[in-house]
């Protein structure tokens, strides 16, 4: 039997998918120029799906620092810590995300997807239940899977159901790790994670992990996400998030005051047996974090970004799945509407994200846009200039 065979159904749903035009999960990008422009099939092209929220990835000092810490230590650190060493570097960005949470652990993972597994599956063990978020991200799902601990679903951004299905364990012996997110990605919806706080706080033995991915730097007063920006960080146990998204580099973190955390280190293994993040990758993250630390200019670029395309797609007739954000997610009546549409705006020079179920919750089909502080007001009305055009296409 071919070992492929149970993937019929994902090869006719690709292969209808290139009969339409460009494959939009395998997009070739020819030429990067900048944080919101590359060459694609010969065209010069817009960035809006990039996730590059402040735009770090081309910043001088972010990109300068990458290159004097692979020149002067190295491209790899070719091994994990536990057996192969830390760098300074390492201990260096810690200190930078304790001190940018003002909390008193933080470790960092060779990616955000490896945050996720390893923090999940060393807190929760076989006596301790996880109550997830049912829109959480794949790193998440696959934390719980790793995690010995039974794993229950609540509905999406429902505190009530969640405190229903805490109700209904209160006799269940061990911990329960609830875990959300801050902003989710594919919606561009937030979490009310000042609800969820007060839930955990009504039941024992109840810990809260929010996974900050793609609120970091974004959200609250100094970017340290929707916990900040709703005023309940210090109800929330641990977070994590990634250097991937405005931190512009490849590896993620997790943080919290728990006193035992740095346990983490002796207990999770996607820490322990994976090869730690690299000289070049740390340096720019930590140089992102001072960044925005010190800038809050890109906040407020991203966040008027944010007002004008919302604004422009609301007032072309588009349906939008949330209000104003980093993420504006359109929504789009079916499958084959979303692939004419986004070879439109590909040929137009518009990159955005194709989202289709079943990567996506509710069986919701999105363009899916991420604003950058990086765009110039320009950019921005003539993406929404091409959405409109597109949307006058007929079907
Ligand atoms: N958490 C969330 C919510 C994400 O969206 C992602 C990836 N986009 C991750 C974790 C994983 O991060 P990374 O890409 O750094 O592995």
């Amino acid at each position: 039997m071919d070992i492929f065979a149970k993937y019929a159904e994902v090869r006719a749903r690709h292969a209808r998918l290139l009969e339409a035009g460009a494959d939009p999960f395998g997009q070739r990008i020819d030429e990067i120029r900048s944080a919101t422009e590359a060459v694609v099939d010969g065209r010069p092209t817009i960035l809006l799906g990039t996730n590059n929220y402040l735009g770090l990835t081309f910043d001088p000092a972010c990109r300068e620092a990458a290159a004097k810490a692979a020149l002067e230590q190295g491209t790899g650190t070719t091994g994990s810590r536990v057996a192969n060493g830390t760098y300074g570097l390492h201990q260096q960005v810690e200190a930078g995300f304790r001190r940018f949470f003002d909390r008193r652990h933080a470790i960092v993972f060779t990616t955000g997807y490896q945050a996720n597994l390893a923090t999940i599956s060393a807190l929760a063990g076989p006596e301790d239940v996880i109550l997830s978020d049912a829109d959480n991200h794949a790193s998440i799902w696959d934390g719980c899977r790793l995690a010995e601990a039974e794993t229950f679903t609540f509905r999406h951004n429902d505190p009530d159901h969640l405190d229903k299905r805490l109700t209904r364990l209160a006799d269940r012996p061990g911990c329960r790790l609830i875990v959300v997110e801050g902003l989710y990605s594919m919606r561009g919806d937030t979490a009310p994670l000042a609800d969820f706080v007060a839930v955990k706080e009504r039941h024992p033995n109840a810990w809260l992990l929010v996974d900050e991915a793609h609120s970091t730097g974004v959200y609250g007063a100094h970017g340290r996400g929707v916990g900040e920006a709703l005023g309940c960080e210090k109800g929330i146990d641990f977070i994590v998030g990634t250097f991937s998204k405005s931190l512009a580099g490849t590896g993620g973190f997790a943080v919290s005051d728990h006193p035992d955390f740095e346990l983490l280190r002796l207990t999770a293994k996607p820490y322990m047996f994976a090869a730690s993040p690299t000289p070049s990758s740390m340096a720019s993250t930590g140089e992102a974090l001072r960044q925005i630390e010190t800038r809050p200019a890109l906040r407020e670029a991203i966040w008027a970004n944010a007002r004008r395309l919302h604004e422009g797609l609301a007032r072309s007739g588009f349906t939008l799945c949330a209000g104003v954000g980093p993420v504006v997610a359109v929504r789009m009546p079916d499958v084959e509407t979303t692939v004419a549409a986004w070879n439109a705006l590909i040929r137009a020079g518009v990159y955005v994200n194709f989202a289709i179920p079943p990567g996506t919750p509710g069986g919701l089909c999105l363009l899916r846009c991420s604003v950058s502080a990086a765009h110039t007001a320009g950019q921005i009305d003539q993406v929404i200039e091409r959405f409109a055009e597109v949307a006058s296409l007929p079907a």
